[in-house]
């Protein structure tokens, strides 16, 4: 990693100059924190989830400018990828353009497409890469750092352009049903891998193509076998794929070779072989994407140590400044977008804390300054879509599954429409409320976010 050095940084800040807030990655956790900092930042407050300061309308006398640096150039619905790469119609709905979101256009948002490099925290200074590969550099005086886990297509898109990734998606699409979506009868997909993303493609195949054979193998003797959840649930998924046609083979590996008409040949552990039109491998973990910083500022397994605040550990300069939400921060339970989109908010509500604190004259009284939101650790849950149906769990409320929990929880688009609707985004192409149908009601629930189970 190479550090921008300290004369690299460009426009020192004075007083009058606007509190420039850079954030590097605009999905869930990203876009969450920039629709609250632009609401505090003109007078308004919405409800946040967990109770912060209340700055009661207060705008900061500099104005705040808030610069967006993201290898995409669009808010991708992670969640929906399952969908969105096996049923042509979701392919576009699941990746909405910055410039195509209404209420992103604002005089104070910047939006940049590119790849941050490096992160020189002393110098308070970005450095990234623009699409052509030209290195350019962006000075802030707060950092948010929300980019994610890097997971492998098609889990994620593997494009950065809205362009790219529909022939990504057609291309893929028509590997699974062969091109032809009416006539699939007698192929097979083979996916390797029933950790969550695993089982929900399973279950999307078969769901939109019932003809296609699909297998979903995994080496260890339950689904979701890494995950710290309840042997039960784990149970519970398994027995639900069947019921939507999947076949299940565990307690096997799989070797895979290609065939020269095109085909796969898998061979599992016992010795049983499998011819099979296309193979999915949703094996691979997601990698840390925090070499763009200090290593001082990370744990064993490249992830950032944070407070409760979400605020950067003191092993770094100027860390007060520097702020980490979502799958690239150290925390407790799984790693989740309904987690990202309350962090997200809670860091947002601690900058603009920041900010107006640092504008009171030294003589304020204690009494005039606004404290920080500090998150609590939480359990681990989930909510998992299985073809038709979808189960959930946390500590509190148990297991509940069924096709009326699919409806009530992800909607008709694996809750991105709901999630949308939750963060107050509109698409001025492709407005969401007329292509689909909603689900019954925008509640955090639905996006997957439960406040009452990450506060258990
Ligand atoms: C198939 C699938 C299904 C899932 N299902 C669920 C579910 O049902 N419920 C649930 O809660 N969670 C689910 N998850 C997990 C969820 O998607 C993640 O927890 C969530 O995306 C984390 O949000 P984030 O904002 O931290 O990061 P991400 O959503 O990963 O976003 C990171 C952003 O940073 C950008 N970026 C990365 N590196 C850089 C860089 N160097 N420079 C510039 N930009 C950069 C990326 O382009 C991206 O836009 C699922 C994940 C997958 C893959």
């Amino acid at each position: 990693m190479r550090m921008p050095n300290l004369t690299d940084a460009i426009g020192g800040m004075s007083l009058s100059s606007p509190n420039r807030v850079l954030v590097v990655g605009c999905a869930y956790g990203g876009i969450s924190a920039i629709v609250n900092l632009l609401e505090y930042s003109n007078g308004k407050a919405r409800q946040p989830v967990y109770p912060g300061p209340d700055f009661k309308g207060a705008k900061s006398r500099r104005g705040v400018e808030v610069t967006v640096i993201d290898e995409r150039d669009g808010y991708f619905h992670s969640v929906g990828a399952p969908l969105a790469h096996v049923a042509s119609e979701y392919t576009s709905h699941m990746w909405k353009r910055f410039s195509h979101l209404n209420e992103l256009k604002q005089p104070n948002l910047t939006f940049k497409h590119g790849s941050v490099k490096s992160i020189n925290p002393e110098a308070k200074v970005a450095e990234w890469s623009d699409r052509s590969g030209k290195t350019q550099q962006q000075a802030y005086d707060y950092l948010i750092v929300a980019t994610g886990l890097k997971r492998h297509w098609p889990a994620v898109p593997k494009s950065g352009s809205y362009e790219e990734y529909l022939r990504d998606g057609k291309s893929f699409i028509e590997k699974i049903t062969g091109g032809d979506e009416s006539k699939h009868e007698g192929r097979r997909v083979v996916i390797i891998g029933a950790g969550a993303v695993g089982i929900e493609f399973a279950g999307e195949i078969k769901q939109y193509y019932p003809k296609i054979g699909v297998t979903l193998v995994h080496s260890r003797d339950q689904v979701l076998s890494s995950e710290p959840l309840p042997s039960e649930l784990k149970d519970r998924v398994g027995t639900m794929l069947k019921e939507e046609g999947v076949d299940v083979v565990l307690g096997n590996r799989a070797k895979i070779e290609e065939l020269s008409n095109g085909k796969f040949e898998v061979t599992l552990a016992n010795g049983e072989k499998i011819t099979a039109d296309f193979v999915i491998d949703s094996t691979r973990k997601g990698m840390p994407t925090t070499d763009i910083l200090p290593e001082a500022c990370l744990n064993e397994d490249k992830e950032i140590k944070v407070h409760n605040s979400l605020m950067f550990k003191d092993t770094i300069p100027n860390h007060t400044s520097h702020f980490g939400v979502g799958d690239v921060i150290q925390w407790s339970g799984i790693k989740r977008a309904g987690s990202a989109t309350v962090m997200g908010q809670a860091a947002a509500q601690n900058i603009y804390s920041s900010i107006l604190n640092s504008e009171l004259p030294e003589t304020a009284p204690e009494s005039d300054r606004h404290g920080q939101t500090e998150l609590p650790s939480w359990d681990a849950v989930i909510g998992i879509a299985v073809g038709k149906q979808c189960l959930t769990y946390d500590p509190k409320n148990g297991i509940k599954y069924g096709v009326e929990v699919m409806q009530n929880y992800f909607g008709k688009d694996l809750g991105w429409t709901a999630s949308l609707k939750y963060m107050g985004l509109t698409d001025t192409i492709d407005p969401v409320e007329v292509e689909l149908k909603e689900p019954e009601a925008t509640k955090l629930t639905e996006v997957g976010i439960k406040p009452v189970s990450i506060a258990a």
